[in-house]
């Protein structure tokens, strides 16, 4: 018997009706048992954020009706009489009446209902591609519901899957798949142990397909999307990017945390621990082949590939209390978490800190990354200072900072602009640094002609 993959498609991938019936054709050529596991049509979540935060009833009806269309544009080269036709009007049915009455939800309960809101964009997908795969498969497709499968905390907006209580579930899936059943499940969303649904942070379904890769022990997670796997840089930045034929988990994980949008962070770590190999891909070329990531590949270069995370904030806290003081990193840091904001980088001098907060990956839950009660309290025994338009830029190898030194050569392509703020040491991963928006662009081209 064949080991089980776990075969995860975009948001792209599942724009249109074609591009579905190519990621189909992909499932269709594996031999492995493997389980499918897909976002939303492409502009269907962000236009599920846009309701979950609109004010006024007129701009959720308008969204709405444009999810609808994408929807049924992506249902159009399905017969009319097709269960998929009714089974989407159902779920756009529930989704309209949510959406109208979400903003009568108190607030305690405003975030749970955004998360359900925002789980109609995977729901209604996984519906389409299954009734596409039934078309040409041997057996029919079915649709299992990830909030059966997928065990999370109630942390909405960016809930913590379980994964022994995940594996539990998961048992009867496997069976499933090793009789050659056909399933799709959703990305991104989950449930708490009471069945209440939750979502795991934008971009979340490579979470989702890696948690359910190590929960069903599978070989291999195959991440089809829209480019031939993990390129040098964003292709979007340089048309010159190369792709690259392996890149080690650890390499992988850091351009993933530093904006390499084609990998959600989290979805490395769950792939290291179950030993599942990762491959990611194009859905409609995949014969171009991709990019492996190993434990061990092939090579170790010093410099793998650069990454940009854009919309940075830089927040300075200066203290003359802190000159010899103790525990003043630790007060910072005590008020930092009571608001759930999750620091990245951290430099220090005697009486200041300075620490970048990332408006789109720490607060998934659209919630502002500087909110006024908290620097208030900073306020209380430090000045604050914040900068916002900022870009880090990483560069990602392998030993950095103990064998040569490429920080000359980062020095030399920033330069004339200002370095906000550079870190190295803490990874042997990377080396990086904030500029502002404006000039990251230009610095990236200047790196990157050098790799
Ligand atoms: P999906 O909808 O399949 O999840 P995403 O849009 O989330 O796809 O991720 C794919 C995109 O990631 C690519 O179109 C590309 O622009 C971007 N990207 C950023 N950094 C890289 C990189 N180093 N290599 C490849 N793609 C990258
Ligand atoms: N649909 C979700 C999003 O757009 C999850 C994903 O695509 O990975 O964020
Ligand atoms: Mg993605």
């Amino acid at each position: 018997m064949l080991p089980i993959h776990v075969a995860k498609f975009g948001g792209t991938s599942m724009a249109s009706a074609e591009s579905i019936q190519a990621c189909v054709n992909v499932v269709e050529r594996q031999n492995n048992p493997t389980l499918v596991v897909v976002s939303a049509c492409a502009g269907v979540t962000n236009r599920l954020v846009a309701i979950s935060q609109s004010h006024t009833q007129t701009e959720r009806q308008r969204l709405f009706d444009e999810i609808v269309e994408i929807h049924c544009q992506a249902a159009s080269a399905l017969p009319k009489d097709n269960i998929v036709h009714y089974n989407l009007e159902q779920l756009h049915q529930r989704l309209q009446s949510l959406a109208q009455n979400a903003p009568n939800a108190s607030e305690s309960y405003q975030r749970q209902v955004r998360d359900e809101i925002l789980s109609f964009g995977e729901r209604c997908s996984s519906r389409l591609f299954a009734a596409y795969w039934s078309q040409v498969a041997k057996t029919p497709a079915e649709v299992v519901d990830a909030r059966s499968l997928l065990v999370t905390n109630n942390h909405f907006g960016h809930a913590v899957p379980n994964i022994d209580k995940t594996r539990k579930r998961c048992t009867g899936l496997s069976e499933q798949l090793i009789d050659s059943a056909n399933v799709v499940t959703q990305g991104f969303i989950g449930a708490s142990e009471d069945g209440v649904t939750t979502t795991l942070g934008r971009g979340g379904s490579d979470y989702s397909a890696a948690i359910l890769a190590a929960a069903l022990s599978a070989d291999q997670l195959n991440i089809w999307t829209d480019v031939s796997g993990i390129y040098t840089i964003d292709p979007r930045i340089c048309s010159d990017a190369r792709p690259l034929e392996q890149i080690s988990f650890a390499e992988a994980a850091e351009l993933a945390t530093f904006g390499a949008k084609v990998l959600h962070p989290k979805s490395l770590k769950p792939a290291i621990e179950s030993g599942t190999k990762v491959f990611v891909g194009h859905s409609r070329y995949p014969e171009k082949g991709g990019t492996l990531i190993l434990p061990e590949p092939d090579e170790r270069p010093s410099i793998r590939a650069l990454a940009r995370r854009q919309n940075q904030t830089l927040l300075t806290v200066n203290s003359v209390e802190m000159l010899h003081a103790t525990g003043f990193l630790a007060r910072l840091f005590d008020v930092l978490a009571r608001y759930d904001i999750s620091v990245d980088l951290v430099t220090t001098s005697e009486v200041s800190i300075a620490l970048t907060l990332d408006e789109e990956g720490s607060q998934a839950n659209g919630l502002s990354v500087l909110p006024e009660a908290m620097l208030e309290e900073l306020r209380e025994f430090a000045t604050v200072t914040i900068e916002q338009g900022l870009s880090l830029i990483a560069v990602i190898g392998n030993d950095i900072g103990h064998f040569g030194d490429i920080s000359p050569w980062v020095l030399e392509a920033a330069s004339p602009v200002p370095i906000r703020l550079i870190c190295q040491g803490a990874s042997r991963h990377n080396l990086c640094f904030l500029v502002t928006d404006e000039q990251a662009e230009n610095i990236i081209k200047k790196l990157h002609a050098k790799l």
